[in-house]
This record gives structure tokens, C-alpha cells and sequence, in this order.
């Protein structure tokens, strides 16, 4: 074999190692997506279940899991006591009373409890 040969032959030996590894770290990347959007499929999975299984047993004062049914009924109660703020903020309607912001659906002023319905079919 001439030196030219050999020489040749390295860098055949060569590029295809390269291209092999290249072709493994490619692999490599594509199973981790993989991977990764699997765990996140069965992430949503144990969510969903995780729902399901509280709406259906939050009521269970005697589960084992009754602690966890009322911090997370607290949590709910505060998203929705937050949400209604976010209303009055952006002041959905305003009570003719007092001039209280409230969502527009409130049936009652928040701050002097005045009946809106009444109110509305005074006018
Ligand atoms: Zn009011």
C-alpha cells in the first residue's frame, strides 16, 4: 500500500466515524424530544386524573386525601375570589348607590350590599 493510500484510507476511516457519531448525536437529541414530550403527555395525564378524581371525591371528609381536597378547594375559592376582583378593577359595573365597582352579573353592591336587581328596575 503507498502512502497515498494510506493516507486515503485514514480519512475514509475518518469521515465515516464522524458521520457515524454525527448520525448517533442526532439520535441522541430526536429520543430525548422524544422523551421529553412523552413525560409531558403523561404529566397532563396525571393532571387530568388528578382532576377527575378531586371532583369526584372532594366531598370525602373521611379520604385520606381530605386534607389535600380542602387546600385545594381553598385555592379554587381564592382564584375565583381573585378573578372577581380582576372584574371590579376593570369596573364591569358600578353600583348607583354607592358608586362601587362590581362585575356586571353581581346581584348585590359588595361594598353596601345594595340589591342591583332592585336597583335596575327602579330606574
Ligand atoms: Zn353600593
Amino acid at each position: 500500500m503507498s502512502a497515498w493510500d494510506d493516507i486515503k484510507d485514514t480519512l475514509t476511516t475518518a469521515g465515516r466515524d464522524v458521520s457515524q457519531k454525527a448520525k448517533e448525536v442526532s439520535e441522541i437529541a430526536k429520543l430525548k424530544l422524544d422523551i421529553r414530550s412523552k413525560e409531558d403527555f403523561v404529566e397532563k395525564q396525571y393532571i387530568a386524573l388528578g382532576a377527575a378524581y378531586y371532583a369526584a371525591h372532594k366531598n370525602d371528609t373521611d379520604s385520606a386525601k381530605a386534607e389535600q381536597f380542602r387546600i385545594i378547594s381553598e385555592a379554587l375559592s381564592e382564584i375565583d375570589r381573585m378573578k372577581k376582583q380582576v372584574l371590579i378593577l376593570k369596573g364591569a359595573a358600578e353600583c348607583p348607590k354607592c358608586g362601587a365597582k362590581m362585575p356586571e352579573d353581581a346581584a348585590f353592591c359588595s361594598s353596601c350590599g345594595t340589591k342591583m336587581d332592585d336597583l335596575f328596575e327602579e330606574e
